[in-house]
């Protein structure tokens, strides 16, 4: 018995455990590929002068929660912050560059935080696919 999640046609992994991507249930090597396609195509569509596409931004802030561990005190994204808060995107020849708006604590007043309003700029490599904190 063929026991499997993934919606692709003749996919032989037999895991049980699936990554849902617009609605649909892939294996983990599937779902990369399905996503760094759409990705892709986002990219090399975009003629990177007319508005960001929504879905682009989209994409690579999901990718970054998925793949990127954020560590305490350094410059980190989320998804959110990629998708809602970046302007000044710029295409490269080695992918993406945005700034993203972040609001971390800065101190605390009578226990409570204080957030400051810091400007970050990265860029995503879209062969590497890494995202590298510029300044
Ligand atoms: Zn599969």
């Amino acid at each position: 018995m063929n026991i499997t999640h993934c919606q692709v046609t003749d996919c032989l992994n037999q895991d049980l455990s699936f990554w849902l991507y617009n609605g649909k249930k892939f294996c983990k090597n599937h779902y990369n590929e399905i996503f760094l396609e759409e990705l892709n195509k986002y990219y090399s569509t975009w003629d990177g002068i007319k508005e960001t596409p929504t879905r682009l931004k989209y994409l690579v802030g999901r990718f970054y929660d998925e793949h990127e561990i954020a560590l305490l005190g350094k410059p980190s994204l989320t998804k959110d912050i990629v998708h809602n808060r970046s302007y000044d995107w710029m295409k490269t020849k080695n992918g993406l560059i945005f700034t993203a708006i972040r609001y971390p604590v800065s101190h605390y007043e009578l226990g409570s935080p204080v957030f400051k309003e810091v400007h970050q700029t990265w860029e995503f490599d879209t062969n590497k696919l890494t995202f590298t904190f510029l300044s």
